[in-house]
């Protein structure tokens, strides 16, 4: 029943278009913008009967599906804005029109992301790009970049030295837009391969240091050996040991394992 109901609707569709050009004919868009790079557009078309395309600027090609028109442009390389217009026409002097507009300039650069990062090894990494240019990529030592159809390929070769880092750039005419890159190396670039970094209390120093006044306004100083990178006990100004302090003064080294690396300096 319903393939019947099919063929029927079949055949009063190829009657209904048979029997003439459409009266009135609507774009539901009467101007369609390209962006530079071009693409497709497409228009819904409301008419009472069939229509062609009976003009059409050369640099737009047109498709009818169904009511719909589907119009295409490829990039705009001509440097200058083109307008032109499409035509649509049905029976005797029944016509629409639509009017097509392309950009002849970039108008953003958005990478999906602003920040890549790579281990030591290397490899091959995507950011999805948003764009209507065609990208000039320039890439710091030691990476690789290139950009397709939205999407842009950063390689970073093995690195057997330090760390690096470094910006991809983006541009196309007075858009523009970065990338940060980094690439982990052999040495860490936190403690510079040592293994070790400044003791976080002391500041290096291996010992603490703080000023009292006495009851008279006399100032003394104390220093206080830094427990956290092996200090201990206390000293004060005038050359006497903390007496509660058994042990007497010690400095600390005033080092603490490297935290990125866990002091391997890799
Ligand atoms: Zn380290
Ligand atoms: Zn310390």
């Amino acid at each position: 029943m319903k393939k019947l109901l099919n063929c029927i609707s079949v055949v009063a569709l190829l009657v209904l278009t048979a029997c003439g050009g459409a009266t009135v004919i609507t774009p539901m868009s009467e101007a369609v913008d390209f962006t530079i790079e071009g693409g497709e557009n497409r228009v819904d078309v409301k008419a009472d009967g069939s229509w062609k395309v009976k003009e059409c600027p050369e640099w737009v090609k047109t498709e009818i599906q169904d009511s719909v028109l589907v119009i295409t442009t490829e990039r705009n390389e001509t440097g200058a804005v083109r307008t032109g217009s499409i035509v649509l026409a049905g029976k005797g002097d029944a016509q629409a029109l639509i009017k097509v507009t392309q950009a002849a300039k970039c108008t953003h650069i958005t990478p999906g992301i602003d920040n890549v990062e790579f281990d030591k090894e290397g490899g091959t990494q995507t950011v999805n790009i948003d764009t209507d240019g065609a990208l000039q990529v320039e890439a710091p030592e030691g990476f690789t970049a290139s950009y397709a159809s939205g999407v842009l390929t950063i390689n970073a070769a093995a690195n057997d030295g330090q760390a690096r880092s470094g910006e991809i750039r983006l541009a196309d005419g007075d858009q523009s837009a970065t990338i940060a890159v980094s690439q982990k190396g052999n040495v860490c670039p936190k403690c510079n391969g040592s293994g070790t970094v400044k003791c976080s209390k002391c500041g290096g120093k291996g010992y603490t240091h703080k000023v009292v006044y006495g009851e008279y306004g006399e100032r003394y100083d104390e220093y206080y050996g830094c427990k956290k990178c092996g200090g201990y006990g206390a000293k004060y100004s005038d050359g006497l040991l903390d007496p509660y302090t058994e042990n007497g003064y010690g400095k600390g080294s005033g080092k603490q394992t490297c935290p990125d690396c866990g002091g391997s300096g890799k």
